[in-house]
């Protein structure tokens, strides 16, 4: 497969990069490391007439400590976050979820956190290349009324956030600044994200995510990532969540979980706060009714969009939750605050 033309933009700084989206709108794309778009546009999935790279933006590419936790930039390579000084003591689910994404030479050369976070949605019936497509009308995501992954077609498309580093990144309530021409806003990274398959992310075709701050957890809070997949590596999650759980003396005193690789935007389980607080840290029975609850949430959400059965994820939710939960639970005593 081939890559179509394309006219290839290299600013020498932020304000540049916004003139440039702002210029080309819909038809230019920001290329960080490539390793999501490339292929896509391989596939005849997204044909930007201009890439504007990132590559030569240094105030992008830097990991900064504040009063309150990191700054990262968007342009960060995944390898500098997981070789930055005491991250992986500090904040060991992050690491986790950032180790897991795709293979070491996605992590080591090119992939970013930015593109990570912005990647598009999948399918499997979306993500294949032109030939396998022109077997069948379009689908949503690709232009057309319904959604193959959905049993009888649905007006609604079913595509799927992969994003390893979004569910625990939004567990712990990490925040995202954005950039465009007319400015800057700050919005917590759920926002990011807009639940419609064809257009998963919030962002207007002339803004940038420019920083991703990600919180100190604080005294006895514990955070975790688990990942199902086939391989050990370059495999996209089956299904992933990452977990947040703070103790205080004897009780739980915030939960957060969030579901990935289920449904068009990672999945926030709001019960899980409900159900854990107050409750000892060992009340198992409290862990098993919080990834029930997951798995009751997600199931609204899992069709055929991936090669593994449905039924399969869906049973495996609750395993992936608990999973999650208990590990994030069992760091609590461990140092994570700076
Ligand atoms: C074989 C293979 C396996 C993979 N496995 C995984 C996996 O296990 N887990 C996983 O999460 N991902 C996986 N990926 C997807 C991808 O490699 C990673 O998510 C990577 O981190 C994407 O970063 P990038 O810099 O290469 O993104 P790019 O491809 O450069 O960008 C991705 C998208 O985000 C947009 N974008 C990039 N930066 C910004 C920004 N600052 N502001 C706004 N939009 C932006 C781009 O325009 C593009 O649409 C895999 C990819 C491949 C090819």
């Amino acid at each position: 497969m081939r890559l179509p033309a394309f006219d290839y933009e290299l600013p020498g700084n932020l304000d540049e990069a916004l003139e440039l989206l702002n210029t080309y709108g819909p038809n230019g794309k920001i290329l960080a490391g490539g390793t999501d778009l490339l292929v896509r546009m391989k596939q005849g999935l997204a044909l930007p007439t201009h890439l504007i790279s990132l590559k030569a933006l240094p105030e992008l590419a830097t990991i900064r400590e504040s009063e309150v936790g990191l700054r990262i930039g968007a342009a960060v390579r995944l390898r500098d976050i997981l070789t930055y000084p005491t991250l992986e003591d500090r904040v060991p689910g992050f690491f986790e979820a950032v180790s897991s994404i795709g293979a070491p030479s996605i992590q080591h050369f090119s992939g970013t956190i930015g593109g990570n976070l912005c990647q598009d949605n999948r399918c499997q019936f979306y993500n294949q290349s032109s030939f396998f497509r022109k077997a069948r009308q379009p689908c949503n995501k690709a232009g057309g009324k319904t959604c193959y992954a959905w049993e009888g077609g649905s007006d609604k498309c079913y595509s799927v956030c992969q994003s390893d580093a979004a569910p625990v990144l939004m567990a712990m309530e990490a925040e995202v600044v954005v950039r465009s021409k007319q400015g800057e806003r700050t919005m917590p990274l759920a926002e990011l994200y807009s639940s419609v398959g064809e257009r998963p992310l919030t962002l207007a075709d002339d803004e940038m995510l420019t920083e991703i701050r990600v919180p100190n957890p604080g005294p006895g809070t514990g955070t975790a990532f688990e990942k199902l997949t086939y391989r050990s590596a370059i495999d996209y999650a089956v299904l992933s969540a990452g977990a947040l759980v703070q103790t205080e003396g004897e009780r739980i005193t915030r939960a957060r979980l969030v579901i990935g690789a289920v449904s068009r935007a990672p999945l926030g389980i709001p019960t899980a706060q409900n159900i854990l607080q107050g409750r000892p840290p060992g009340d198992e029975e409290a862990l098993d009714e919080a990834a029930r609850a997951a798995a009751n949430a997600a199931e609204a959400f899992i069709a055929n969009n991936m090669a593994q059965p449905a039924e399969y994820r869906k049973q495996m939710v609750s395993v992936m939750a608990k999973r999650a939960l208990s590990r994030a639970l069992s760091r609590t005593g461990m140092t994570e605050a700076t």
